[in-house]
């Protein structure tokens, strides 16, 4: 991949790259027809990181699906797909990790405490290997958006990042490799965290500013399923992820929840 990217580079081409875990959907081809526009060469990695989960989370039960991941990538014309082991990651005596100070201080960061440090040192990995120009990552991970733009910024490293729009199945729901656990009678329940959000979208747009109303409205629809358990509904300000008490200007509305122990997250941005 090195290899391929100095040559690239010599040839005067310039690259877009798409970190993945995989399981495509169209969210992720989204953020691939982004990347095809702004470079000219696509490169595509499918890595399910061990380092981003905790002892208890899915590590081992994460969809995956390779050999269809390819056959979408082919057809999306991306020009290289980097798959590494495990082990051409996190080779025997691996010791170096990235970590930011604040930001992983917020929203999933609370319980998830490893994951934005695996992330961050996944994707110090990659952007090492495959030396793009552009990367592309999507909104429906705002943290992780957030996280990397920051990282980006203090190491300097010399990569325009863009960020994709959330896209959703057309009854709301944010698609996610992690949908693939939802079984239909789960489907009104998953429902309840996108009608949530555009409840409270509705009622800033109605005047109501006060954020603990805003999220403890959204608190109300989504416990309405018992099956839900709420990890967190964050009125934050976009850039620093810090709590806000009052809607002004462009304002964060992230939250994640477990259905069935199945973690979905979601946000969108207020607007006043
Ligand atoms: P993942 O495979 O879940 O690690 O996601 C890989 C990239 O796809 C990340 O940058 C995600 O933010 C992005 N992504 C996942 N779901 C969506 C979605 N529904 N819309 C846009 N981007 C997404």
């Amino acid at each position: 991949m090195q290899d391929r990217a100095d040559k690239l580079r010599c040839s005067g081409k310039t690259m877009a790259f798409v970190p993945t875990m995989g399981y495509l959907h169209k969210g992720h081809l989204s953020l691939l027809r982004i990347g095809k526009q702004k470079a000219d060469d696509l490169v595509l990695s499918i890595f399910v990181n061990p380092a981003q989960f905790g002892p208890n989370e899915d590590l081992g039960s994460y969809p995956r699906s390779l050999e269809r991941d390819l056959d979408m990538a082919k057809q999306e014309g991306v020009d290289a797909v980097f798959v590494p082991t495990d082990k051409a990651l996190y080779q025997e005596g691996y010791q170096t990790y990235v970590e930011l100070e604040k930001l992983p201080g917020h929203l999933c960061g609370l319980s998830r405490p490893v994951f934005f440090k695996g992330i961050t040192t996944v994707v110090t990995q990659l952007f090492n290997i495959v030396k793009p120009h552009v990367a592309v990552f999507g909104e429906k991970d705002f943290q992780q958006l957030a996280i990397i733009r920051q990282m980006v910024k203090d190491l300097k490293f010399d990569i325009e990042i863009i960020g994709g729009p959330i896209v959703r199945e057309d009854d709301g729901l944010a698609m996610s490799s992690r949908n693939a656990y939802l079984e239909d009678h789960m489907r009104p329940a998953a429902l309840s965290l996108s009608r949530a959000l555009e409840n409270s979208r509705k009622m800033v747009k109605s005047g109501i500013l006060d954020a603990k109303l805003i999220a403890d409205q959204a608190a109300e629809m989504i416990s309405v399923f018992p099956e839900i358990t709420i990890d967190y509904i964050s009125i934050c300000d976009p850039l620093t992820l810090d709590a806000v008490e009052m809607i002004e200007g462009r304002t964060l509305i992230a939250l994640a929840v477990g259905l069935n122990k199945i973690r979905l997250i979601d946000n969108t941005i207020l607007e006043v």
